[in-house]
């Protein structure tokens, strides 16, 4: 009998966990600490940069202005008028974008496909443990380590439907531009009324001008206009919601949700706009 090769080990100076929108975020905090010289090692187990956006449904749309969307200052290369609601893709190039303008401040090694195990920390150095698909196993050796791993919420699975005609939207799941969808022009009626459907029905009304779209979205759904909340340029001194006029708003759903469910004491859900 062999025992078993020992893993390689690689050392850096910063490990980051996750390569999502925290993890580019603290990798560009560290590379304003770091110099050229020092290395950063960027560890997820997704196949590359991104985090959750790598695998959501296709027709997702940003709903944030998207230069606020960003890792630190890097300001978007898409030339678009802020209102405009970014695609998977374009923000999936930005993310890569992130990555190659702070690569050029400080060595960044990507180690994608790798899954974060443990991390034991002993003399100042941490050793973080990680592991592959097939079973490959890797040490690093890190003077600091960040988990920007967010809380490790795994999307659920699609409902169980009996009938053909409904259609479950997850995040992972479901491009509802496709298929049957595309073989019928009947109203569709989307239950639910938060970040998912307001893309489905956005991707629908788009993919199919002049369809009946309806949206079932309950009592507790929240939408803001976003030009009105944050308007851009100049407008943003003299136009806009104050924020007191927003919070009185969201105070009086509260109240009313809290006088129904009384003695339940939890907020409205809100959709992000
Ligand atoms: C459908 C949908 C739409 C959304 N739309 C918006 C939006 O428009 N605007 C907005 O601001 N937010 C939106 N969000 C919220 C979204 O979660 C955040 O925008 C943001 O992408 C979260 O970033 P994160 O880095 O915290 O986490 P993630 O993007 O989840 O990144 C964490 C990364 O850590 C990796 N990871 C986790 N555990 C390990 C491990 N053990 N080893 C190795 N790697 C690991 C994961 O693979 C992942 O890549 C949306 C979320 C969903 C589900």
């Amino acid at each position: 009998m062999f025992a078993s090769q020992p893993p390689p080990v690689e050392t850096c100076d910063v490990c980051i966990v996750g390569a999502g929108i925290a993890g580019l975020n603290a990798l560009f905090a560290a590379s304003r600490y770091l110099s050229r010289d020092q290395k950063v090692i960027l560890v997820d187990r997704r196949p590359r940069v991104g985090g959750m956006w790598v695998d959501v449904y296709p027709y997702v749309r940003l709903h944030q202005p998207h230069p606020m969307f960003t890792a630190g200052n890097i300001e978007w290369t898409l030339g678009k008028d802020r209102a405009y609601l970014a695609t998977k893709g374009e923000v999936l190039d930005h993310f890569q974008h992130c990555l190659d303008v702070i690569r050029e401040r400080v060595q960044v090694d990507e180690y994608f496909g790798w899954d974060f195990e443990s991390a034991q920390e002993a003399n100042g150095i941490v050793r973080v443990t990680c592991s592959a698909t097939d079973d490959r196993m890797l040490v690093i050796k890190a003077k600091r380590l960040i988990k920007a791993y967010g809380l490790g919420v795994t999307p659920n699975e699609p409902l169980d439907i009996s009938s053909a005609r409904v259609h479950s939207v997850s995040p992972d799941y479901c491009d509802v531009r496709a298929g049957e969808m595309r073989e019928s022009d009947t109203p569709v009626w989307i239950i639910g009324g938060g970040k998912t459907a307001m893309d489905t029905a956005h991707a629908l009304i788009t993919t199919y001008p002049g369809r009946q779209v309806n949206l079932v979205a309950g009592q507790g759904t929240f939408f803001s206009k976003r030009d009105t909340l944050l308007p851009s340029g100049t407008r943003r001194w003299w136009k806009g919601a104050p924020p007191s006029a927003v919070a009185a708003q969201l105070s009086r759903r509260y109240a009313a949700r809290t006088k129904l469910t009384s003695g339940v004491g939890t907020g409205p859900p809100m959709a992000r706009s």
